[in-house]
């Protein structure tokens, strides 16, 4: 649940301080904390629902977590070579910036459900519960100093009202206790659904700019859904240029479509 009030709050707010990433950064970190300690207060009176079924407690129950939890082996995610802690195997490391990328579900019908009611239907309820969801059921990595995340298109974020991976990442970071920051900008908006692995590799070559130095040496990069791992890498590639030295990523669902 996040009132109405604090969403037109932010709203003039982040409008007013366009020009100001700090201050909108500050300001998205105190409307999440103001929000999650209205949700637990609220949760007293008003408890959350499952946003699957309905069912009063959490927002995605025990139950219907089970239909997204994948069971499968740990394997690279390029080549799908079985491999331990889903890091990425030796050969394909060699052109592959990203050390390992888990997932918590396959992209199943459960799984594209809340994805899309997460971004397409705008439901924060939706996006919480996939951080949830990641939260139980991926392993928990020693050693992360950041958490970041793919930033979505800037239209995109003006017809949603908010960036849902931005959501997902801090939602993820509060709930392990590490620091999430935004670390990257997107520079293109160009249109990659339906694109080949190459067009959309050629694409993402240039998509992204780093928003500072990083000065973290292990980063963990979040995204709801990776495919080809395209956007990752490139986002990958591009921390390592301003400064990071291994790069982690953990997304919500894998699709191997
Ligand atoms: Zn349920
Ligand atoms: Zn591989």
């Amino acid at each position: 649940m996040f009132p109405p009030c604090f969403r037109i709050l932010k709203k003039i707010i982040t409008n007013f301080s366009s020009s100001s990433n700090l201050l909108t950064c500050s300001i998205d970190n105190i409307l999440l904390t103001t929000s999650n300690m209205s949700d637990q207060l609220l949760s007293l009176f008003a408890p959350h629902y499952c946003i699957n079924c309905s069912k009063s407690g959490e927002h995605i129950c025990g139950t219907c977590r089970l239909d997204f939890v994948q069971t499968n082996p740990s394997v690279c995610y390029r080549c799908n070579k079985l491999s331990e802690g889903n890091q990425t195997c030796v050969p394909c490391r060699s052109s592959s910036p990203i050390f390992s990328v888990d997932w918590a579900a396959d992209y199943g019908s459960a799984a594209k459900t809340l994805v899309a009611r997460g971004k397409f239907g705008s439901s924060r309820g939706a996006i919480r519960a996939m951080a949830m969801i990641m939260h139980q059921e991926l392993p928990l990595r020693g050693g992360i100093d950041l958490v970041t995340y793919v930033p979505t298109a800037t239209k995109r974020v003006r017809q949603r009202g908010f960036d849902h991976a931005k959501l997902l990442a801090k939602q993820f970071a509060r709930l392990r206790g590490i620091p999430c920051r935004r670390l990257l900008h997107r520079r293109t908006q160009a249109k990659q659904m339906g694109a080949s692995r190459l067009t959309r590799r050629r694409q993402l070559k240039t998509a992204f700019r780093p928003a500072s130095v990083v000065h973290a040496p292990t980063v963990l990069l979040i995204d709801d859904v990776v495919s080809t791992g395209a956007s990752l890498e490139a986002c990958a590639r591009t921390l390592k240029k301003a400064g990071a030295k291994r790069i982690h990523a953990a997304v919500f669902a894998r699709n191997r479509g």
